[in-house]
């Protein structure tokens, strides 16, 4: 791990922008804060954290279905969700230097104290809490600012918005996919997508910005049995995710329980896993909540649709309960890189950054070169075993620069192998496999290479 953990965030970001994992979007026009583009290695990662997600959550669960719901929504949906009414953060100006803030994080990181919501306990805090960009402590009095983006619709006469939460979707499909999938309880419903929050301040990098991805599962269970076991169940998954599938070390890892009197009325248990984030310390990655029948009875109301669940075995009519757990894939994404950038001495003068992410997610596996460019024997060769070996893995072909810059850059992207062709391999068809963790290098016959790799990359 870097040797000065206050600039990893820096250098992050930097490697980011560097490589192609992540720009700033739209910097020919100045960019907006908080959005990003994700560029060619970045968006191959997050599509495998996506599929390592949806493996655990969905494919390997009898009992999961998926969806892909619309972004805007009838706006009584989010009547009914209570977004609209009560989707809100406090922000507070400072009146000398204009600068505005979410009150209730200004207040939490000067005495520690969780004041979200409540308005007067705020006001009060905020009078000996200085401004952390002037210093000065003169407030505007805290408001609330619904987080909800509002936009137009042709044929629809209300304002729309756009999502939230990729749950709404979940719940409106409820009865749809009891009626056609016909499953037993306990059930789940899961989703990955685009969600909007007009955050009041956004910063960290990826870690808040206003547009970010969700990954959720709503899981349907019976009222009357025992949750405790399902839930933990679920929350051990979670941790599973992250240790197993995105290579998180588990110390920098810890739970959350709400407190139960900072818990919503429906909710009988909170639990965020939290990562140790190099501002701030440790920071909510996802969450699970139990929360009752608020949500199908809401819908229940608010469209005039039975949202209910027969029970053949028991001859019962219920409303489900549902467990809740929901990711922000930026966030996984971003404890990704923290956990895998390592800064490793390799002599007196150098240093290498090497990024060491599970061969499950690095968005190359292979990078295979050949060792000159500049001679088609070669260059042939190395074609010919990157389009044998990109059938099974992902591949990249690179004669770029010389090939201890290769290897930079591919360390830098986390690739695990690079596959040398030299003039021996014209002779011995053998290449040289380059590992990315020790740097150790070993001669493999060609016609080997496939089921060397298919070893190596055993889980
Ligand atoms: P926070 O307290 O950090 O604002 P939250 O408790 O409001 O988060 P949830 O409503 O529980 O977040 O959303 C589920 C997940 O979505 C969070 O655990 C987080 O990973 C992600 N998420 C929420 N807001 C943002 C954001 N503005 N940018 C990136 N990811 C987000």
């Amino acid at each position: 791990m870097s040797e000065n953990i206050n600039d990893l965030m820096e250098k992050i970001v930097s490697l980011c922008k560097r490589r192609g994992f992540v720009f700033s979007a739209g910097e020919i026009y100045g960019g907006l804060s908080g959005s990003y583009s994700y560029g060619p290695y970045g968006v191959t990662l997050k599509n495998k954290i996506k599929k390592q997600w949806w493996d655990r959550f969905v494919s390997s669960r009898d009992e999961v279905y998926g969806l892909d719901g619309p972004i805007i929504l009838p706006s009584r949906l989010w009547e009914a969700s209570g977004h609209i009414g009560g989707f809100n953060d406090a922000m507070v100006d400072c009146k000398k230097c204009r600068k505005r803030w979410r009150a209730d994080h200004l207040v939490v990181e000067a005495t520690g104290q969780d004041l979200e919501g409540d308005l007067d306990a705020l006001n009060k805090a905020l009078l000996e809490i200085p401004c952390p960009a002037c210093g000065a402590k003169k407030w505007s009095a805290a408001r609330f600012f619904n987080m909800m983006f509002k936009t137009e619709m042709n044929g629809v006469d209300d304002s729309v918005y756009l999502r939230p939460e990729t749950a709404g979707a979940i719940f409106a499909e409820f009865k749809n996919i009891v009626d056609v999938m016909r499953p037993k309880l306990p059930f789940g419903v899961a989703q990955i997508g685009k969600a909007f929050r007009n955050e009041i301040i956004v910063g960290n990098f990826i870690f808040r910005t206003r547009e970010f991805e969700q990954m959720e599962l709503e899981y349907f269970i019976d009222p009357e049995k025992d949750w405790q076991p399902i839930f933990s169940e679920l929350l051990k998954e979670q941790e599973n995710f992250f240790i197993d599938d995105l290579g998180i070390n588990p110390e920098k890892i810890r739970q959350y329980e709400h407190p139960k009197e900072k818990l919503s009325h429906y909710s009988q248990k909170t639990i965020d896993l939290e990562y140790d984030m190099p501002f701030g310390g440790f920071k909510e990655l996802c969450g699970l909540a139990h929360r009752g029948d608020f949500d199908l009875k809401q819908h229940s109301q608010f469209s005039n649709e039975k949202l209910e669940y027969f029970d053949v075995a028991s001859n019962r009519r219920l409303t489900p309960h549902v467990l809740e757990p929901s990711f922000g894939l930026d966030r996984c994404f971003l404890v990704v890189l923290l956990s895998a950038y390592c800064e490793e001495k390799i002599s007196e003068k150098e240093t290498r950054v090497v990024l060491r992410l599970p061969v499950n997610l690095a968005p190359v596996t292979i990078a295979v070169f050949p060792l000159l460019k500049n001679k088609p024997e070669l260059v042939a060769a190395a074609r010919k075993v990157y389009e044998n070996l990109r059938l099974n893995f992902s591949c990249e072909f690179d004669d770029n620069g010389n090939v201890g810059k290769r290897y930079r850059r591919q360390d830098e992207i986390g690739t695990p192998f690079c596959v040398t062709l030299d003039f021996d391999s014209l002779d011995d068809d053998s290449v040289t496999v380059r590992d990315r963790d020790t740097m150790t290098q070993e001669r493999i016959k060609i016609l080997e290479l496939e089921k060397y790799f298919f070893e190596r990359l055993k889980k």
